[in-house]
């Protein structure tokens, strides 16, 4: 089983991504419903949510994830399962996304976009992100 403190670091900065979100139920089939296309985030966090399918992939969890989203500036991911150690990598990943600009997925951290709270970093073009 993976250590939960080599998982804090790996979310920690897990740098862009090369692949469309949606790639990712074809990849990991088993986590996902047929058809699923609930991916209501940024970009940014694809490497993020790719790491963490990693991890679960490894350590043979049962979860099935049913919605991906944004919610209050952190990701948020409902599933169904049942596996304790999963659920955690799962937090650990919400959490994490409290540090990464959700557009671009460099460091980012909590911006105030009139009243709109999103994770985001410096960069103005990020900030245009909807
Ligand atoms: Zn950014």
């Amino acid at each position: 089983m993976t250590n939960l403190k080599t998982i804090k670091h790996i979310f920690r900065n897990p740098g862009p991504s090369d692949i469309p979100c949606s790639q990712l139920p074809t990849m990991f089939p088993s986590f996902f419903e047929v058809g699923f296309h609930d991916f209501h985030c940024g970009f940014g966090w694809t490497s993020l949510i790719h790491y963490m399918l990693l991890i679960l992939k490894k350590n043979n969890s049962n979860l099935r994830i049913t919605y991906i989203k944004e919610k209050y500036r952190f990701l948020h991911i409902s599933y169904t399962g049942d596996d304790d150690f999963g659920e955690q990598v799962i937090r650990l990943a919400e959490s994490a996304s409290a540090y990464i600009c959700e557009s671009c997925g460099k460091a980012g951290r909590e911006k105030d976009l009139d009243g709109w709270y999103k994770t985001l970093c410096d960069d103005p073009q990020c900030h245009s992100y909807d």
